[in-house]
């Protein structure tokens, strides 16, 4: 490859170098090559393209801090795979309500998917894996309803996080949060409200 990046001041070929992702934090997190075959890496732009596909988790991650810089290949070693800044990476997780998971409507190409994901009561998420399947309509913390929940990382790993979801989840009364270990989302539990029987008839 013949093409030359500049890294602190000095010109050496792409094989050399590599693009670290940094969190808010300061911390490089992760890390890609520049040449992938016939596929180069050659800007800034790309590289975060690579290590965040989805357009609207790059504008929110871009807005939170998060960026690629160019670096040496050989500093894959120094990667912190364990930050020690609180909150971890610099990110506020958002808290996931106990007996929820985040999950996005897939319905079909034709009918179209959701944009985002949403925090959902496991009950109505479909996961034939592991013999579950939808328990019918199901709203979501923010009200969204759709009979098609899926939680599969395929379906929910590269989209962003539902903001009116997140709030309901950070909002939500005698939140006892126990941190995540090993980037595990956060475990929350949470009181329901005593169950009354006002309005039954
Ligand atoms: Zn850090
Ligand atoms: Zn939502």
């Amino acid at each position: 490859m013949s093409l030359m990046f500049e890294v602190d001041g000095k010109a050496l070929p792409a094989d050399d170098c590599s693009w670290l992702l940094i969190a808010p934090c300061g911390c490089p997190c992760g890390i890609t090559v520049i040449g992938r075959g016939d596929d180069v890496l050659a800007t800034a732009e790309q590289a975060m393209k690579a290590f965040v596909p989805n357009a609207e988790q790059r504008r929110r991650d871009a807005k939170a801090g998060w960026k690629v810089r160019l670096g040496l290949r050989k500093e894959v070693h120094q990667l912190v795979d364990d930050c020690k800044h609180t909150p971890r990476w610099g990110v506020e997780k958002t808290p996931i309500p106990e007996g929820h998971v985040w999950a996005r409507q897939v319905v079909s190409v034709r009918r179209g998917n959701g944009r985002r994901k949403h925090l959902v009561p496991v009950i109505g998420v479909e996961n034939r894996s592991e013999g579950r399947y939808g328990a019918g309509e199901t709203p979501a913390l923010c009200g969204s309803s759709t009979w098609h929940w899926s939680d599969k990382w395929w379906d929910v790993n590269d989209y962003p996080e539902c903001v009116r979801c997140q709030r309901a989840a950070r909002a939500l009364p005698s939140i006892a949060s126990t941190p995540g270990t090993d980037g595990a989302p956060a475990v929350v539990t949470v009181e329901l409200p005593p169950f009354t029987e006002e309005g039954q008839r």
